[in-house]
């Protein structure tokens, strides 16, 4: 039986790690596209679809979205012709029963490829949310202070108005950390145990993390 291998990469790290960054930046370099569930929410919620209703009051909370409407999702979008080689996972999975339904979605392109881990400590992680800034328009990522746009709250991509996500306050970020660490955090060890795991510095600068992460991608 032949088999068609895709490259599925799965960026894991706690909120503000700096994996939307780095996912955007792997793109166009890999030729794979980065699959955001928190962007693909997004954009339902700005839409006003049955989605993004149903999404809003989980992520107003900094809660999971529950898996079964997560995972289908996702099952969809891996069904797209950009994901024909692979993808870049970011922000999925998220939890066990998310991870276990991924291992399925890519058992028959050769299982999940790396899933590297970009660390930083939580307070770093907390003065990244809280000062991100994001392309309405667009989805991409700036800070205020570690990675501006050239003109003060427009996209250097597209001109579109920058603002900040409702969920980066930081009333909801303490709540996003506690959820990461009770659901997400224990893919870490399940990415290990199946010696998928490499893990990286993301206290650098963005292009140090990039140039490292390429390395160990290619
Ligand atoms: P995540 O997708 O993991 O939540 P983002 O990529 O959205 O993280 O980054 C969170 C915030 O931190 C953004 O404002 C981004 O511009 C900024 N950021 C990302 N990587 C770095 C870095 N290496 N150094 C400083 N700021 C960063
Ligand atoms: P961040 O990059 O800061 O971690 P995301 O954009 O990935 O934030 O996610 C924003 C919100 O979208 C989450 O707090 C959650 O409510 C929802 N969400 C995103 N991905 C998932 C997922 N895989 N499962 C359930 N909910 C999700």
């Amino acid at each position: 039986m032949s088999v068609n291998n895709r490259k599925y990469i799965v960026l894991l790290g706690v909120p503000g790690a700096g994996k939307g960054t780095q996912a955007q930046l792997l793109q166009d370099k890999l030729g794979l596209p980065q699959i955001s569930t928190g962007d693909i929410f997004r954009y339902n919620l700005k839409n006003e679809t049955e989605l993004g209703l149903l999404a809003k009051s989980y992520m107003d909370k900094g809660d999971l979205v529950p898996d079964e409407v997560t995972i289908r999702m996702v099952e969809d979008r891996l069904q797209q012709d950009d994901c024909a080689n692979g993808a870049i996972m970011d922000g999925f999975p998220r939890n066990l029963v998310q991870a276990e339904a991924f291992e399925k979605m890519a058992a028959p392109y050769g299982g999940v490829s790396v899933t590297p881990l970009v660390s930083i400590e939580d307070d770093v992680a907390i003065e990244r949310i809280t000062g991100r800034r994001t392309c309405r328009t667009c989805g991409a990522v700036y800070h205020i202070k570690f990675n501006p746009p050239k003109q003060a709250d427009i996209c250097d991509n597209d001109g579109g108005p920058l603002y900040q996500r409702d969920d980066d306050k930081a009333e909801t970020v303490r709540n996003r950390l506690y959820v990461y660490y009770k659901q997400t955090a224990p893919l870490v060890g399940y990415y290990f145990a199946k010696a998928l795991l490499v893990e990286l510095d993301g206290a650098r600068p963005i292009s140090q993390v990039h140039e490292e992460l390429l390395s160990l991608l290619r």
